[in-house]
């Protein structure tokens, strides 16, 4: 089951009615010079993020400098594996278990108490609905209960800033891919809480044709990982599979044809699939990565840009991380890659959101809704 149709499904099963087909944008979330007491505010502030987007209870805990003092996680892959995919009832539930424990020991590995905490963020969407309820709720009350600011954050305004996450000259503005198992999204990133969009995908996002590809040959879920591990002794050239759109002379994506070509050709195999595992993984990865690298460098190209960054889950992709290293080497790009721990869901990447939103000065009222459609 897709992440995309776990949405609209759940959605659907929250209210009987599809999302709204135009999201509400980011902005609103934010209220410039809210009530909070801005003057007030530490030289050093200190930021709790929660994020539970999806089946990833994380919380974090970053101070003005963007340092990291603490990020904790619990991951519920084993808990949706049987089912191939995320089940939103579970998440939400899993969610309301841990996030508490979770917070207690992000602030104990802090060495800080909830009163020493400036503001309180959780991600407000995309994500499932029930999932970003429980993140939501928790810091709104934290807020609510300490006297201080709650900051919403977009998901995918988390991944876009984690590349710089810990760089001491902070954002570099640039072509940004966002490359993960919802989303495959190329940006012109031109400082905090300003991008805009070139393209997307036009169908599967990447790390979505990663699972499916994954599920098709018989591996568990998620299948990045586990094509990525598979590929490293096959043969990326074993099988031509099709590189959909990389000449297409725009920033959209589809990998939905490379998808539908590893279905049709498995079955040509019989039993010699199983031996050629590696090469299927390493062919199919190949023609990702390729599509991914080509279109961003474009991007670049296209926008004078000196700066190339990727993140999202697909990200952690070791093949894609040696080609962009390669390829933009060769191009004179700067790249800023997302470290490994910071591709997938995590609330590092969030609080270190919120603290661009919170030096900005930009808080969320405590009425604010969720969005699972929400938008970059
Ligand atoms: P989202 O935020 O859209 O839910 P994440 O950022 O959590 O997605 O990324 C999860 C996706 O990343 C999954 O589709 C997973 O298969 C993919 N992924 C994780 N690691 C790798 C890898 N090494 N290679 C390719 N894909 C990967
Ligand atoms: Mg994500």
């Amino acid at each position: 089951m897709s992440r995309k149709t776990n949405y609209r499904q759940e959605w659907k099963s929250g209210n009987g009615k599809l999302p709204p087909a135009a999201p509400v944008a980011f902005g609103l979330f934010f209220r410039a010079g809210a009530c909070y007491r801005a003057a007030s505010m530490s030289r050093s502030p200190l930021i709790l993020a929660l994020e539970t987007s999806c089946d990833e209870t994380a919380v974090a805990i970053c101070d003005g400098a963007g340092q990291i003092r603490a990020a904790v996680l619990s991951s519920q892959i084993p808990e949706h594996q049987p089912y191939g995919g995320v089940v939103p009832e579970l998440a939400s539930r899993n969610h309301l278990l841990r996030i508490r424990p979770l917070i207690e020991e992000a602030l104990q590995t802090a060495g800080v108490t909830l009163a020493d905490i400036h503001a309180f963020a959780a991600t407000a969407g995309p994500g499932l609905a029930s999932s970003l309820l429980i993140g939501n709720t928790t810091a709104k009350g934290l807020a609510l209960a300490t006297g201080q600011p709650f900051i919403a954050v977009n998901h995918l305004e988390g991944h876009l800033l984690s590349p710089f996450l810990g760089n001491p000259a902070g954002l570099q503005p640039g072509a940004a891919l966002i490359v993960s198992g919802g989303h495959t999204l190329l940006l012109h990133l031109r400082g905090s809480g300003d991008c805009l969009l070139l393209g997307r995908t036009r169908d599967d996002a990447a790390g979505e044709a990663f699972d499916k590809v994954a599920r098709m040959l018989g591996l568990p879920y998620p299948g990045g990982p586990e094509i990525d591990r598979r590929a490293a002794s096959g043969d990326p050239r074993a099988f031509d599979f099709p590189r959909s759109m990389k000449d297409s002379g725009d920033f959209a994506f589809s990998f939905s044809g490379l998808k539908t070509s590893m279905f049709y050709l498995l079955p040509t195999l019989g039993d010699s699939a199983a031996a050629r595992l590696p090469d299927l993984c390493a062919s199919f990865q190949e023609a990702v990565v390729d599509i991914l690298v080509t279109k961003t460098l474009a991007a670049a190209r296209h926008l004078g840009a000196k700066h190339v960054s990727v993140s999202g889950g697909v990200s952690c992709n070791s093949r894609l991380r040696q080609v962009f290293h390669e390829r933009c080497a060769r191009a004179g790009l700067t790249l800023h890659l997302a470290a490994p721990a910071h591709t997938t869901d995590n609330a590092a990447m969030i609080a270190y959101a919120a603290l661009h939103r919170f030096q900005a000065g930009q808080f969320t009222p405590l009425e604010s809704d969720i969005d699972p459609n929400l938008t970059l």
